[in-house]
């Protein structure tokens, strides 16, 4: 048993993938995840959704159980807030004026749901924890008059959520479109679609200036609430890294083993801004795949591997018992396949870049297309177009026939 003792700072998905990788990769020493929740790391997806939809409540699920954190000798440090990192003395600070000392420290601090800045901004419910989820679902019920503020995957996902508890729901976005961060506008104005024709109102270039006990002032009026819920992005959680002097881009900046310039501290997760050798650049996160897999990457780096992480993009959601699977990055595009009928049971479209490169691709209830458009943007070659838009030419054919062109 060696005596250096590793500290993972955030008890999120990251930190628990990264200290079962760490212990995997073989690193002897102590392991501590320190996390400012109550709760062992647990799954957050379904915060939106079967939490506060579903009859009972489903208990949450914690990512490894506690039998197995023993066996791997994982220490589990919950309730705790580490306040300052200091790095000449390689000793972290908690909230009740404790020190710890590390040898090797990981950030996996995350991010925290934004609030709106506004008057009244603190009235309205976010969605990022347990209780954040409990305190929803407690509120949600049959004409409830529901506003969520933000047409991301948050925002649309608890109006799915709320809807489906029998609520008026009204989402009110800032931009012009659903999940317009993510989302082609033929798929956006589809996902609007979807959300019309299960009940749901959605107003677009919407400007909130207040929330009142009546509900969300807007400038052509008021909008009448029960519940706000807004879904308006994360704040990247970077203020120890900051105060720590360490380089914050946005997130805080590592390289592709999740190293930052102090070769003691990694970091990784929705806090990091890491460097993709894909794409040649800096990437910032926040989906749950990334979370686990650049905390397993942590994990190994941190034991002295030297494996560059170099995941690819991809996320899911769910609304309206539809799911939408997003993969790699489809504002890089050129152009468009489509795979399939727009607004059938189940299509896909992919992306290309001006080369005819396959850089994304978008699908509704299409799992197979989504992972063939994974393994053709890895290629990076120009892709038979007509080939993608035939739902009888077989996709794994199509990417051996690739792989071997
Ligand atoms: P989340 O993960 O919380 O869903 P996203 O970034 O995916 O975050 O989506 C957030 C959405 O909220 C975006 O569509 C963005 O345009 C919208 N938004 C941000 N600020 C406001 C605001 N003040 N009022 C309404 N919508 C907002």
């Amino acid at each position: 048993m060696s005596h250096e003792a590793a500290m993972i700072v955030g008890g999120g998905q990251t930190g628990a993938y990264a200290a079962m990788s760490l212990r995997e990769a073989g690193f002897g020493g102590r392991i501590v995840v320190i996390g400012e929740e109550a709760h062992a790391p647990y799954d957050r997806p379904p915060l939106s959704k079967a939490m506060l939809t579903q009859e009972p409540m489903p208990a949450p699920a914690p990512f490894h159980a506690p039998a197995k954190l023993d066996e791997r000798g994982i220490e589990l440090r919950l309730a705790t807030r580490v306040v300052e990192i200091d790095r000449s003395a390689a000793r972290l600070r908690l909230a009740d004026g404790a020190t710890v000392p590390y040898d090797r420290l990981l950030l996996a601090t995350g991010g925290t749901a934004r609030h709106l800045a506004v008057p009244g901004g603190e009235r309205a419910l976010t969605v990022r924890t347990l209780e954040d989820a409990m305190a929803i679902r407690a509120r949600l019920g049959q004409g409830v008059r529901v506003v969520c503020v933000g047409a991301g995957v948050i925002g649309l996902e608890v109006a799915a959520s709320a809807r489906a508890r029998g609520a008026e729901v009204t989402v009110l976005e800032a931009g012009a479109a659903c999940m317009g961060r993510s989302l082609t506008p033929a798929f956006a104005q589809w996902l609007g679609a979807l959300h019309e024709g299960a009940g749901v109102r959605l107003r677009f270039g919407v400007t909130v200036r207040e929330i009142t006990g009546e509900g969300v002032v807007c400038a052509d009026g008021v909008v009448p609430a029960d519940v706000v819920i807004v879904g308006i992005g994360i704040t990247r959680n970077t203020e120890l890294a900051v105060a720590a002097g360490l380089a914050v881009e946005g997130g805080i900046v590592v390289d592709e083993f999740c190293r930052t310039e102090d070769p003691a501290i990694f970091a990784a997760g929705d806090v990091a801004a890491f460097w993709h050798p894909f794409y040649g650049s800096r990437l910032r996160l926040e989906a749950w795949r990334h979370a686990m897999n650049h905390g397993i990457a942590a994990g190994r780096a941190m034991a002295g591997r030297r494996e560059a992480y170099a995941d690819l993009p991809w996320f899911w959601t769910d609304q309206h018992g539809v799911n939408l699977q997003v993969a790699g990055l489809p504002e890089r595009a050129a152009s468009s396949v489509l795979r399939g009928a727009m607004g059938g049971a189940s299509f896909a479209v992919f992306h290309l870049d001006a080369e005819g490169c396959v850089v994304g691709a978008t699908g509704v209830n299409a799992a197979r297309e989504i992972r063939a458009a994974q393994a053709l943007i890895g290629l990076r070659r120009p892709a038979d177009a007509a080939a993608l838009a035939d739902p009888s030419r077989n996709l794994q054919g199509v990417v051996a026939a690739m792989r071997l062109g």
